[in-house]
């Protein structure tokens, strides 16, 4: 069997977690099996390294970032080779220039577009232990790239989709999938299984336990997925098509922090205006998520989106620098908002899911500043101080809680 784990940062923080990876990816090894193992930065390397780069130049290009972002992926992957090698088995860690995975060219946000798998066969048919950077990407130029905040767990799904692997195991510091954050809903419920939309929904609108990406690979070839705990031994989650589980009308609560609205207002109300704006986002890369427009009313009307708060500067800029082209008389820029999502395949069906969230939120004197909805979720905006609370009084009236 060829088998993929990765294991996210937490996993190797120290040298005693080290080990304990090693040991999990030795015990498969040893029953005879192919083994890759894909690593994040050894804890919080990622978000040290990114202080660092502040001090020296705030507005550093993307190309240095993430020049500098990919050294701490390559750290772990040593280390566990050694650590492997001090127990007697043969292992190789490989960066992504050496397997190669080939990405596009857009640097801190990149997509990986294929993947070499010739050097990592040859080292397994030798019985050796492969241990793969996570995060991390070639491009064109021979530039390294990265895939994004949470980007190894993308490394491991492609890894395996390449590889065709038997498996595909996303070990992390918790047990599995739960229906909302166990950190901020202490007495939320691990879920045994769920389906790749539903998990899709939950990690775009801010579950990190997946990068979104992965879960949107792993549906595309059919990849199926276990989250489950470095730590212990318990089950896990299995992320897969066709989730056997009742169809619940809402199966989880997600929330995301780094969001940011920003509002054109005094726009003229004819066609093209709204293309404008957007096209100038999509150039520069910027994702935008929930859209309102309103009515027009005297010739004029407003547009509000959300864009990630990490973009919201770039977003500003690009936007104040054409306010003549889009006809706009203001922009109005706020960054203490966060999305709060309900998610669920039942609810497609059922029209009482929203009015439902917007009750538990009501009853917590919480204010909804935008709405959208697609067929299995509902997000709202807020104020991001609020967002605990809301997600713990969403998660309570959904009786989502563990033992309901
Ligand atoms: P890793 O370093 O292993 O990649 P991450 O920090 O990226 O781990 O993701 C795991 C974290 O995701 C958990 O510690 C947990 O706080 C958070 N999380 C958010 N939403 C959920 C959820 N619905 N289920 C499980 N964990 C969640
Ligand atoms: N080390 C990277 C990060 O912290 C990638 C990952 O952990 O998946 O975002
Ligand atoms: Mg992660």
């Amino acid at each position: 069997m060829l088998i993929v784990k990765k294991f996210g940062g937490s996993s190797v923080a120290d040298k005693e977690r080290i080990f304990n990876v090693a040991r999990r990816c030795v015990e498969d090894y040893q029953e005879g099996h192919d083994v890759i193992v894909v690593l994040s930065a050894m804890g919080k390397t990622t978000d040290g390294l990114i202080a660092k780069a502040k001090e020296i130049n705030p507005r550093a290009s993307k190309r240095e970032m993430d020049m500098l972002l990919s050294t701490g992926e390559q750290v772990s992957v040593a280390l566990m080779a050694m650590a492997m090698g001090a127990m007697g088995v043969p292992a190789v860690s490989l960066n992504a220039f050496q397997v190669a995975m080939h990405t596009n060219r857009q640097y801190s946000n990149a997509r990986l577009k294929w993947i070499d798998s010739e050097r990592i066969r040859m080292e397994l048919e030798n019985r050796r232990i492969v241990i793969v950077t996570g995060f991390q990407g070639v491009n064109r130029n021979d530039d390294i790239t990265t895939l994004g905040r949470g980007g190894s767990d993308t490394t491991a799904v492609a890894l395996a989709a390449a590889l065709h692997a038997d498996k595909c195991e996303i070990f992390t510091d918790v047990d599995g999938v739960y229906t909302a954050d166990p950190r901020v809903v202490p007495n939320a419920r691990k879920m045994t299984e769920i389906t790749y939309d539903e998990m899709l929904e939950m990690a775009s609108l801010g579950a990190k336990v997946l990068h979104n990406r992965s879960v949107e690979l792993a549906k595309k070839y059919g990849v199926q997925l276990v989250v489950r705990s470095s730590l212990n031994r318990e089950e896990g989650t299995i992320v897969k098509e066709d989730a056997k589980m009742e169809k619940m009308l809402v199966s989880g609560v997600a929330a995301d922090k780094n969001t940011a609205r920003i509002s054109l207002i005094g726009l003229s109300d004819k066609p093209g205006v709204a293309f404008l704006i957007f096209d100038a986002l999509a150039k520069k890369g910027i994702n935008v998520d929930m859209i309102l427009q309103s009515i027009g009313r005297d010739g004029t009307k407003d547009i509000s989106f959300t864009v990630p708060g990490t973009e919201a500067a770039l977003a500003r800029e690009t936007l104040e620098s054409n306010l003549e082209m889009f006809t706009a008389q203001k922009i109005d820029c706020e960054e203490n908002v966060a999305k709060v999502s309900v998610v669920g395949a039942g609810m497609a069906t059922n029209p009482g899911v929203a009015a439902k969230m917007f009750e538990a939120l009501y009853n917590a004197n919480i204010n909804i500043r935008m709405i959208s909805t697609s067929e299995i979720r509902i997000t709202v905006l807020i104020d991001e101080n609020e967002t605990d609370r809301a997600v713990q009084v969403v998660h309570e009236i959904f009786e989502l809680a563990s033992g309901k």
